[in-house]
């Protein structure tokens, strides 16, 4: 590039691609390429180069040429402009180079040069170094200009290695944050395995036990057929139960929404129906089911997973009721939504395990074992059917018993 002296050329990119590729040696292709990043421009010069150190302890190097002029790797000399320049924090100049004080063996180069140090915040990061075949005055504007670009040059570095610094960290947090959740969905998946071999091998057993019985000499069967099948019939069924809860919470909500029957449901009418299902089960306990008169409340959902829900949650406040206990019913339409309330004043739940009713499988009471109405997955159904319908479901200790709370939208959207 041709220098006319005492002009400044703004826009003359001090890094080009063919320097870049020149640079063969460079070990620190990253600050190369922050100073390119950033678009460093400068002053016109005939050639020019920089030293960096990216940290205190390092050495300087030499980063830049020009595609046509000749460098090695060195560190600026003590004492030469260079060191001046650093210390000072000023460019430091010499507009006639004496022939004894050539700089780097590339005298014919040089007649005049300016070395301006890189520098923020007392962070002194290098200096760039521009030199001029001919005789150069440099202009006052020329200093200030100078003063500036080193200057800026630091700043915009500083930020650079700030906001990459940051970036490491929230890559790595992320990366963590990723590995942990592939880790419990694992260990979530692993359990649910485990808990749905363990559910479906009891009423196996049962089953195997009870036609080994049937399958010994009639004279020897301690047992009569009919209680032996009834036996199977009641595993079979409950085996069945398991198989269609499973299928139900393993399904993908994005697979099953297609498949929702959406249409407009009476609350009252369905809740009617559900608890008309449960009246033998609370007569048997003496439990009262109380589901006052309220005002019709209409509500768009899938008419089977929503009566599912609500049996669920009946049945769960008679099965855990206490004899001549109580369930009440109660709806409400509120600004947060229709609200569906189940209480109930029965053996309640144990504050460490409130945080994982909603689990599949889990069970608060540890001792209970699988009877022909237990699955361990009806609360997580109350939750996935209150999900897909936009909702959710809470669930609050009482004092005796237990609230369970679904809350669904006023408009109901399906949600994947
Ligand atoms: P299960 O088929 O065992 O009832 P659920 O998912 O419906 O499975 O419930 C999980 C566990 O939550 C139950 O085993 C029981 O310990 C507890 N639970 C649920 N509802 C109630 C309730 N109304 N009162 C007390 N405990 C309850």
């Amino acid at each position: 590039m041709k220098n006319k002296p005492g002009t400044i050329f703004k826009k003359v990119t001090l890094i080009n691609d063919v320097a870049l590729d020149s640079m063969v040696h460079d070990d620190h292709p990253a600050i190369i390429k922050k100073f390119t990043d950033v678009g460093i421009k400068i002053f016109a010069a005939d050639f020019g180069f920089a030293w960096w150190k990216s940290d205190e302890n390092e050495d300087y190097k030499l980063m830049y040429k020009s595609s046509s002029t000749p460098y090695e790797p060195t560190r600026p000399r003590e004492g030469a402009g260079n060191s001046i320049a650093r210390k000072n924090k000023k460019p430091f100049f010499d507009s006639d180079v004496k022939k004894e004080n050539y700089l780097f063996n590339i005298n014919q180069y040089l007649k005049s040069y300016i070395i301006i140090p890189i520098f923020y915040n007392d962070l002194i990061y290098g200096s760039l170094v521009l030199c001029y075949k001919n005789k150069h005055v440099f202009s006052p504007d020329e200093l200030d200009l100078a003063t500036i670009l080193g200057n800026t040059t630091a700043q915009t570095i500083t930020i650079r290695h700030f906001i990459e610094k940051e970036y490491e960290a929230i890559k790595k947090a992320e990366i963590l944050k990723d590995t942990k959740r592939l880790l419990q969905e694992e260990k979530l998946k692993t359990e649910f395995l485990a808990n749905a071999t363990h559910e479906l091998r009891t009423p196996v057993a049962i089953i195997k036990g009870n036609v080994d019985l049937g399958l010994l000499n009639r004279g020897k069967n301690p047992k009569p057929v009919k209680s032996i099948l009834r036996a199977i019939d009641t595993e079979t069924a409950h085996l069945a139960k398991i198989l269609s809860d499973l299928t139900l919470i393993t399904s993908r909500k994005a697979d099953l929404k297609n498949k929702l029957v959406v249409e407009e449901v009476d609350l009252h009418v369905l809740l009617a129906k559900v608890i008309e299902r449960f009246k033998i089960m609370a007569q048997n306990k003496k439990i009262s089911l109380i589901h006052p008169k309220a005002k019709t409340i209409k509500i768009k959902g899938d008419k089977t997973y929503l009566e599912k829900m609500l049996a669920n949650l009946i049945k769960n406040s008679i099965m855990y009721g206490n004899i001549k206990g109580h369930t009440w019913i109660t709806t409400s339409v509120s600004k947060k939504g229709i609200e569906i309330c189940i209480e109930d004043d029965g053996v309640g739940i144990p504050t460490e395990d409130i945080p994982h009713i909603f689990e599949r499988f889990y069970r608060a009471d540890k001792s209970h074992k699988s009877d022909g109405n237990s699955t361990g997955l009806g609360l997580a159904i109350v939750k996935w059917v209150s999900e897909i319908h936009g909702g959710v479901v809470s669930v609050k200790k009482l004092p005796k018993g237990s609230l369970f709370k679904v809350i669904l939208p006023l408009k109901i959207r399906s949600r994947s």
